[in-house]
């Protein structure tokens, strides 16, 4: 009878700090509305203007390695192997290293070099110029105008209004589709 009682007020005892626990508020769980590219880089923002410094070794950390071999070793990716080369959708280009709005899609064309090409970016400051004379070439190399990513080559030989062929590595370039990257930048 004695034991009985005991086990009793035992369970009684676990009822009432079970019933503590399930009364207590929840936990203020935060919607984290931010992008996998925005979790790992803590850089990456499709509003932000400040220029973004960082060391090869903080971009290895952060970018895809797809992503950094273009972006801060200078690479190029294979002609016709980006999503964006035969591609159409009306929308805005970022900077896939740090986000910054670079072309919008009413600036692209088909100029089946193998690489996106467009034909002004989307303001002045988006885009850096630097003279490139490697590999026994006079080229204009094009970099993010934030983060100084490399992007590609500027050439003249574009269509009208400019003349211009901003040829891009895809890899380089992350897309939105209209209304949602209006909604972000405002652009
Ligand atoms: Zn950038």
């Amino acid at each position: 009878m004695n034991a009985g009682m005991k086990i009793n007020r035992q369970w009684i005892k676990t009822a009432f700090i079970l019933s503590l626990i399930a009364c207590s508020p929840p936990k203020n769980e935060t919607v984290n509305k931010l992008t996998e590219m925005e979790k790992n880089n803590p850089v990456y923002s499709n509003t932000d203007t400040s220029k973004v410094d960082l060391s090869d070794k903080e971009w290895k950390n952060i970018l895809p390695e797809n992503v950094y071999n273009i972006a801060r070793l200078k690479g190029t990716e294979r002609p016709w192997s980006s999503k964006y080369e035969d591609f159409f959708e009306t929308g805005t280009y970022y900077c896939a290293a740090c986000g910054n709005p670079l072309f919008k899609s009413n600036a692209k064309f088909e100029s089946s070099c193998g690489w996106p090409s467009f034909f002004e970016p989307i303001s002045k400051e988006s885009i850096i110029y630097t003279p490139d004379d490697s590999h026994g070439m006079h080229r204009t190399e094009v970099q993010c105008g934030r983060c100084k990513a490399h992007l590609g080559h500027v050439f003249d030989d574009g269509p009208k209004p400019t003349g211009l062929r901003y040829c891009i590595n895809g890899v380089v370039l992350d897309f939105e589709k209209a209304k949602k990257a209006e909604k972000k930048s405002g652009l």
